[in-house]
């Protein structure tokens, strides 16, 4: 079988930033992310072993008396930077730089007069972060069609939450285009994002099966199965080895691997070393059963015609 991994799989950098910096943060009394770190739950819970707790609600952080609170890559709305320093809590500011620029666009166009269109996910915590920085109107669309409901009396603003799916971007931009609408249009798909999504396309079109590697949660992972899943209908997404079924691919002859930018490298290794470096032999042998008094004791059995051996 041939493998194809994905150069763009696992971390961006904004992610490893924030993850580092908790980790740096990790042995002081005290710590706490404001929301988890990244939708992982392997690392949410390797610090938690190291006593990093997660704040769920802004109420959370209101009842603390003392600590730090680091503020994740997806950023957070003003709002939530006010309540820290008005509490005298220390801010360890883990947004990555490329949020961070698109609170100071809305913030900027705000004051400007215009109305913030954000395309993205209303309920994603960038964006919920990239709205806390605006004043006036927002309006947050995921689709083209929708562009109909927006007042275009008003000028705009239009930003993009950094892992939105840029073919979908660019279809909303020609429609504005064609249609001459008074609007400023930022780009800000980030290119770690762009980049992972055109290399899961172009991968996913040449070979039998796919591979994504991501958390439930993480809605650039979701994209990655979303974009492979229509140039491959054999397409996987799993959170980790256990949950892969390796005799799926028993026959397949070309297998890619990608991973949103919050799987850990950890995981990617142990997903592509199982699939390169076991012979199918070998994955026979693990899935050996022990049968008693005619029942599965042990194992799972697998269902193998003599000729795929
Ligand atoms: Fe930053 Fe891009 Fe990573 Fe988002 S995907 S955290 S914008 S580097």
């Amino acid at each position: 079988m041939e493998v194809i991994l994905a150069k763009t799989a696992g971390f961006c950098f904004g992610v490893k930033r924030a993850v580092d910096t908790v980790y740096e943060q990790a042995g002081k009394q005290h710590v706490y992310t404001y929301g988890p770190i990244i939708h992982n739950e392997q690392v949410v819970s390797d610090l938690k072993k190291r006593g990093v707790r997660v704040l769920h609600s802004k109420g959370e952080l209101e009842e603390l008396k003392e600590g730090t609170v680091i503020i994740r890559s997806h950023g957070v709305p003003k709002e939530i930077y006010d309540i820290i320093t008005s509490k005298g809590l220390e801010l360890v500011d883990a947004t990555c730089p490329f949020v961070r620029k698109i609170h100071r666009i809305v913030q900027k166009a705000g004051k400007e007069g215009k109305q913030i269109i954000i395309t993205g996910s209303a309920e994603h915590p960038e964006v919920e972060g990239i709205r806390g920085w605006c004043s006036g109107k927002v309006t947050i669309i995921s689709e083209a069609s929708q562009m109909d409901e927006i007042d275009w009396k008003q000028p705009a603003c239009l930003v993009s939450q950094t892992t939105f799916n840029y073919k979908k971007f660019q279809d909303i931009v020609e429609i504005i285009e064609k249609k001459g609408y008074d609007i400023e249009v930022c780009n800000t798909i980030c290119n770690a994002t762009e980049e992972r999504q055109l290399e899961a396309r172009s991968i996913a079109k040449n070979v039998d099966a796919m591979i994504v590697i991501g958390d439930r949660h993480s809605s650039n992972s979701q994209k990655l199965f979303e974009i492979s899943s229509k140039e491959c209908p054999s397409t996987f997404f799993i959170q980790t080895l256990e949950e892969l079924d390796l005799r799926l691919f028993e026959s397949t002859g070309k297998v890619g691997i990608t991973a949103g930018a919050s799987t850990p490298q950890k995981i990617i290794k142990e997903v592509h070393a199982s699939m390169t470096e076991k012979s199918f032999e070998q994955l026979l042998e693990e899935s050996l059963v022990t049968i008693h008094n005619g029942e599965v004791v042990e194992g799972t059995v697998i269902d193998v015609k003599p000729d795929e051996i």
